[in-house]
């Protein structure tokens, strides 16, 4: 775990458990046998084995911050990060499906899920037997998410039926359970009521594999929902409000993937500038390639230090939302700038796919979209920062 165990500097053990960090190295070395030797090969086949998430729920990867009762392994944030970073310094898809189950499927029916949900659900949503995913995406519901037209209709007490067409879905058609978000109804200010609904596979209509520019081997689907069945899940009406809670965890893992990318492509960065010679020097030798790589290295650890102060906010159990998209935002966009130079120094080499630099480099730009993009991130922490000048305006009158 690279600068867990290399680096004295690093901040991240101040934040961990021993226990923590025991399943840290577990996997660290989980991911050197299982993921790393087959990370190309998947990329190729654009396509995970489902008994990966089997082999990484064993491990305690699908369940991270789940609390013991239910099987998970009740960790915190700083360790949840740690993890998807791990992940994704390898493979980035596999990172990105198992954040989502992670903190979207799974930390929605987690906060709001009934007893008997809870126990439908758990260990199996743990253990590795199921994978979850989180449909809030639709064509007229992507940013702004109470554009949702998925309908839900009780037709009998306790029976939703719900219609619609949900897009760009990680996981959406490999999943066991899915939670998914639909106007059952309008408030008494006459708009949308979004719920959220736990919905099975086989009420799901699977429709294709949508291809994307990177995170090839990640399954982002479409599917339809034509009379389906599903259960409400926490109370009427409460589906936006505990999505977006939900993206503030999210936010931490998509955040983390970025670390881990832009770790990746620095590695490589730094591995090529000291071999590779032009003008009989290394290319290291050269002032314009040390200060990329000095760029590279500001940005890194800014935005791990960014993604440690969400993280432990979270642990604290106080409001965040703001945290988590200041570490997103500056994560996803420093990964991409990080990314882009890595590939820059590999020169010619660096466009090829004999190596992975374009593979990371296409796999950054999800996190400057997904989960809110930049632009929804600069709109949630102007708005706070705006909030609280207002407020403090209000206090001085
Ligand atoms: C690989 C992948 C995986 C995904 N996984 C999931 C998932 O598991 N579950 C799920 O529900 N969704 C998922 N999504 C959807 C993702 O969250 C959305 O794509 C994202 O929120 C942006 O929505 P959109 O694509 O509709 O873009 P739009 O909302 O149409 O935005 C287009 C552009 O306009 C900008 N924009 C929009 N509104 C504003 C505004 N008010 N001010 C300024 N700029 C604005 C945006 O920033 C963006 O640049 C996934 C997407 C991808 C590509």
């Amino acid at each position: 775990m690279i600068d867990l165990a290399q680096d004295p500097r690093s901040l991240w053990p101040d934040h961990l458990s021993s226990a923590e960090m025991k399943f840290l190295l577990e996997v660290e070395r989980f991911v050197a046998r299982q993921v790393a030797p087959h990370a190309e090969a998947w990329e190729r086949k654009e396509e995970l084995p489902r008994s990966i998430f089997t082999q990484a729920g064993r491990v305690g990867l699908m369940g991270m911050v789940v609390p013991r009762r239910l099987g998970g392994q009740e960790l915190g944030y700083a360790a949840y990060a740690l993890a998807i970073r791990e992940l994704a310094r390898h493979q980035a898809a596999l990172a990105i499906d198992v954040a989502a189950h992670n903190a979207l499927a799974t930390g929605h029916i987690l906060g709001n899920g009934s007893p008997a949900q809870l126990q439908k659900v758990f260990p199996r949503l743990v253990n590795g037997d199921w994978v979850g995913a989180w449909a809030l995406t639709e064509p007229e519901a992507g940013s702004d998410s109470g554009g949702v037209q998925t309908t839900a209709v009780e037709r009998r007490p306790g029976r939703w039926e719900l219609n619609g067409f949900k897009r760009y879905i990680t996981l959406g058609r490999k999943a066991d359970v899915l939670v998914v978000m639909a106007a059952s109804g309008v408030t008494d200010k006459g708009r949308k009521e979004i719920s959220a609904f736990l919905v099975e596979r086989s009420q799901i209509k699977p429709l294709r594999k949508v291809p994307t520019c990177g995170l090839r081997a990640s399954e982002t689907s479409e599917f339809r929902l034509v009379k389906a069945r599903g259960e409400l899940l926490g109370v009427r009406g409460g589906g936006q409000h505990a999505a977006l809670a939900c993206l503030d965890k999210g936010r931490i893992g998509v955040a983390a993937v970025s670390l881990g990318l832009a770790r990746a492509a620095l590695d490589a960065a730094l591995q090529h500038a000291v071999t590779r010679k032009q003008f009989g020097r290394r290319l290291a030798d050269f002032q314009a390639i040390q200060f990329m790589l000095a760029d590279c290295e500001t940005e890194l650890r800014a935005a791990e230090l960014l993604v440690l102060q969400a993280a432990i906010l979270a642990n604290r159990g106080v409001p965040h939302a703001k945290e988590s998209s200041v570490a997103k935002l500056f994560a996803s966009e420093a990964a991409s700038r990080i990314c882009n130079r890595s590939l820059q120094i590999h020169g010619g080499y660096g466009y090829t796919r004999d190596i992975p630099v374009e593979r990371y480099w296409r796999d950054a730009r999800l996190s400057e979209i997904g989960e809110g993009s930049s632009e929804v991130q600069r709109i949630v922490i102007s708005r706070a920062l705006l909030k609280s000048a207002d407020e403090s305006l209000a206090g001085v009158r």
